[in-house]
């Protein structure tokens, strides 16, 4: 099984990778795979970073990792990344991959509006965390993810930028060697 991991990962943080390892040991996964949005379908206009850099970033954050990959699927396509789309093209280039989605319980809570979701939980099994702040009640999914409540954001990483407060332990050291090389999230959107 291949764990999907998507979001707009604006940026990349060490609540991300945590969750995406602990899955990964929990649900024996062979491996997972982030998938940065290329436009997050509920977050449409409202990237602070250009897809290119989220998923240079999310590079950055999991080199040498085991079993860790960045799938740049979404970031071809043009428009919204509808995750059925995405399934759609994962299963036709390796029929075998078994994908297991895993979603974060704030974001579980939108996935009855998920475009064809009928159609996205034949093709995928679910599996959420839970999130501080998140619904309780992620519905009917295949596994809960046993994993430590991690209150990170990327929105919190973004404002502690733009106040001018360190980010050092929140995210990788190579991402933010990159968000301060880059001069990204100095000013603008949350
Ligand atoms: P933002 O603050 O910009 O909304 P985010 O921190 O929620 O960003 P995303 O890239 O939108 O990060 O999240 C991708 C996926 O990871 C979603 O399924 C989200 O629920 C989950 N996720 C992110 N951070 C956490 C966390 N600290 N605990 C549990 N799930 C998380």
């Amino acid at each position: 099984m291949v764990g999907l991991f998507g979001g707009s990962f604006d940026p990349i943080h060490h609540g991300h990778l945590i969750l995406a390892r602990v899955a990964m040991e929990s649900l024996e996964l062979d491996e997972v795979r982030f998938l940065p949005a290329r436009e997050q379908p509920f977050k449409v206009g409202q990237h602070a970073a250009t897809a290119e850099d989220r998923a240079r970033m999310l590079e950055l954050a999991i080199e040498g990792a085991e079993g860790f990959r960045v799938d740049r699927t979404e970031l071809s396509r043009e428009g919204p990344s509808f995750t059925v789309d995405t399934l759609r093209t994962l299963l036709r280039e390796s029929p075998g991959i078994e994908p297991v989605l895993l979603i974060g319980a704030d974001a579980m809570h939108d996935f009855p509006k998920w475009r064809e979701v009928d159609e996205v939980r034949r093709l995928a099994r679910v599996a959420v965390f839970d999130r501080p702040g998140g619904p309780r009640d992620a519905g009917a999914v295949w596994r809960r993810v046993p994993a430590p409540l991690i209150d990170i954001s990327s929105t919190a990483i973004r404002q502690r930028v733009r106040h001018g407060q360190s980010i050092r332990y929140w995210v990788p050291d190579a991402v933010a060697q990159y968000i301060a090389a880059h001069g990204l999230y100095q000013d603008g959107m949350a």
